[in-house]
């Protein structure tokens, strides 16, 4: 393990171009609750998870129904961004932010909505499937701070006419073509993917590992998961440093910081 993080933090200060692709298991130390998981959100309340199905159907057909629900006038759902919107970074993603001060990460790609990478302080971080503390127009695209909508009549609007709606992508929903094009222009331009608690599973967010591992010329991909995903198995990644992001990811930035100075 310890030999792995020393490879990790020599492939880093060796990269040209390196970009981190992060998902659930770094943010499960910041108490934020995963989907998917043994304990997960949808895993655990079946009903919860079809209702999350039809939002997005939801918000299209009758999006005062859909902020109504969104904040908790009708049905339970109204605690759950606050909770996420509350919850602090942990030393994994301020790993993440000082790999980007030492001029490393050039960019954080990220499928949790939580926002917590921005709160690290990282700069450059794209949120590919949005965020709670921002809603967006599906109409024109513009996006704007949750915190600075007025919300006594529903559904707030956009200046251009449409409904607003969180920037959150629902099931079903597309990812915003921004995003996603940005995406993938990092994923075919890095030389280095350092790919932290995900399994990458879901599409089309797990096409990016692919591609980049699939495009000319040579990339390093680095894995760092609590366990062996499909990543491995395929043996997209290079290798796996198993365990927390919180406590490698750290560790990773000690011998880089060290490496560095002279
Ligand atoms: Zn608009």
């Amino acid at each position: 393990m310890e030999d792995l993080v020393k490879r990790a933090a020599k492939d880093l200060m060796e990269s040209r171009y390196a970009i981190a692709l992060t998902g659930a298991g770094m943010s499960t130390e910041s108490g934020i609750p995963d989907f998917r998981g043994p304990k997960g959100v949808w895993t655990t309340n079946k009903e919860a998870e079809a209702k999350a199905y039809q939002r997005y159907e939801l918000f299209l057909n009758n999006p005062k129904a859909y902020w109504e629900e969104m904040l908790g006038i009708h049905g339970t759902y109204g605690t759950f961004y606050e909770q996420i919107r509350q919850a602090e970074p942990n030393p994994g993603h301020y790993a993440l932010a000082e790999l980007e001060a030492l001029g490393i990460v050039k960019c954080v790609i990220t499928q949790n909505i939580d926002g917590l990478h921005k709160k690290a302080g990282s700069k450059k971080v794209l949120e590919y499937h949005g965020s709670v503390h921002v809603v967006r127009c599906v109409s024109c695209g513009l996006r704007f701070a949750r915190e600075g909508i007025c919300l006594e009549e529903l559904p707030p609007r956009c200046r251009c006419g449409a409904a607003l709606k969180y920037d959150v992508v629902h099931f079903k929903e597309p990812i915003p073509s921004d995003v996603m094009k940005e995406s993938e222009s990092e994923a075919l331009r890095c030389d280095l993917m350092l790919i932290c608690g995900t399994s990458a599973v879901v599409y089309p967010f797990a096409n990016l590992p692919r591609m980049a591992r699939f495009r000319s010329g040579n990339v390093k991909i680095i894995e760092v998961n609590a366990d062996p995903t499909p990543l491995t198995q395929e043996g997209i990644s290079d290798y796996l440093i198993q365990g927390k992001t919180g406590e490698i990811l750290p560790r990773i930035v000690q011998v880089v910081r060290k490496g560095m100075s002279p």
